[in-house]
């Protein structure tokens, strides 16, 4: 079957999609629309078994216990988990939680004073504000430790590996990175941090703009990580979804609390129907598909003088510029010259685009700078990218 064909397929199964087709929702990076599957799933479970879960001994409540618990193993297949019996899974609401989870119940009980830790400071807010939250934490009891920045490469957005060598030294504990940037669109090629810091420092990371959007394969050498942290949300399933998954093989093993009080047992339906249908659909071929609109985008973007694309060296704006590792996944973040960047979100709603136009949650150094982010997913389509060109043309 082509890949239009296949595309068209697949974006049938979003009622929210087909029922706008003079609108294009170009913010899935801010969360994913949901395919009919996972509504459905969702409609399932609640009209024939929702019951609380961990507690009660009847069929409902064993059936939601059983759903809860086999979807920790669903989502360590997802990941391609090498061991699974090893690693453990932890549901959250989001990255965001997910995130402060690490940060606290396995970063603070076991940093001792003068351990240093390397965060990133350009990145989303949500990876660095539990970092600060752990150092202050501990410092409150007298023990000091140190952050550190993880240098970037001003231009392209990524870390600059080779500078992250000397930051790293004898009391470099941990190492909190992000996957896809949720800016820039670049992977941060978490395996050349893992060449910078060893065989031996645990490695947290931020998969919010990965998982559903292209293949995350723990069994991947290249991806020698401790901790990936995604949201549910970002990847097909419902609001308020999200997980830990912790590889357990460096440092202490991670116990996050336990259930205190009832699991988002609905969210976690959805995120198990949710890792079905992608992995039906194909991530590989997810990402080959936003990658073609991404490309499409850029190569026309970049030839309008009146846009800045972040991220990339101008000349290399292009995605089919770059070397295949170096290309944007799904997320085209630009600036207008003289439009700001509120504005342009505005006038692009009134044709029908949905994007993400302010400070994008970036902390650091673009926190101030406002641009607009188009970020995509299977759904979306070769003319809603030529229809936003038409209206970005006409605005140049
Ligand atoms: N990290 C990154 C890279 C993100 O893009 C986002 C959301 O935009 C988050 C963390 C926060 O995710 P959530 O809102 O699901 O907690």
């Amino acid at each position: 079957m082509s890949a239009a064909l296949w595309q068209r397929e697949l974006r049938e199964q979003f009622p929210i999609v087909t029922a706008h087709p003079e609108s294009a929702y170009l913010d899935s990076a801010a969360t994913s629309q949901k395919p009919r599957a996972v509504l459905e799933a969702v409609q399932t479970y609640l009209t024939t078994s929702n019951a609380n879960a961990g507690r009660g001994t009847y069929p409902w409540a064993n059936l939601t216990t059983e759903l809860v618990e086999t979807t920790r193993e669903r989502v360590k297949e997802f990941l391609g988990d090498p061991e699974p019996e090893r690693s453990v899974v932890h549901f959250t609401s989001g990255t965001t939680e997910g995130l402060r989870t690490v940060a606290r119940d396995w970063l603070v009980p076991h940093l001792t004073d003068g351990d240093e830790i390397l965060v990133p400071y350009a990145d989303h807010r949500a990876n660095l504000d539990p970092w600060l939250e752990a150092q202050r934490l501990l410092a409150a009891r007298g023990v000091h430790v140190h952050l550190r920045a993880l240098p970037y490469q001003t231009v392209s957005g990524d870390y600059d590996h080779r500078a992250l060598g000397d930051l790293v030294g004898p009391r470099t504990r941990f190492v909190a990175a992000t996957h896809v940037h949720h800016v820039y669109g670049g992977d941060m090629n978490v395996h050349r941090i893992r060449a910078a810091v060893g065989p031996d420092v645990p490695i947290c990371l931020d998969a919010a703009q990965s998982v559903g959007h292209l293949p995350v394969a723990l069994d991947d050498p290249a991806l020698d990580v401790d901790f990936v942290v995604f949201s549910g949300h970002k990847a097909m399933a419902l609001p308020g979804t999200g997980a830990v998954w912790a590889r357990n093989a460096r440092g202490p093993a991670f116990r996050p609390a336990g259930w205190q009080g009832t699991p988002n047992t609905v969210g976690i339906v959805s995120l198990r129907a949710a890792l079905d249908w992608l992995d039906a659909a194909g991530p590989d071929r997810i990402a080959g598909w936003t990658a073609g609109l991404t490309t499409r985008l850029t190569d026309r973007l970049r030839h309008l003088d009146a846009y800045e694309i972040l991220g990339c060296p101008t000349s290399l704006a292009a995605d089919s510029a770059l070397p295949a590792a170096q290309r944007r996944h799904g997320i085209v973040t630009f600036r207008h010259c003289d439009i700001p960047s509120d504005d342009l979100g505005f006038i692009l709603y009134s044709h029908g685009f949905m994007v993400r136009g302010d400070s994008l949650c970036q902390a650091g150094v673009g926190a101030k700078d406002g641009s607009v982010r188009v970020s995509l997913h299977v759904y979306n389509t070769v003319e809603e990218i030529d229809r936003l060109l038409t209206v970005l043309t006409s605005l140049a």
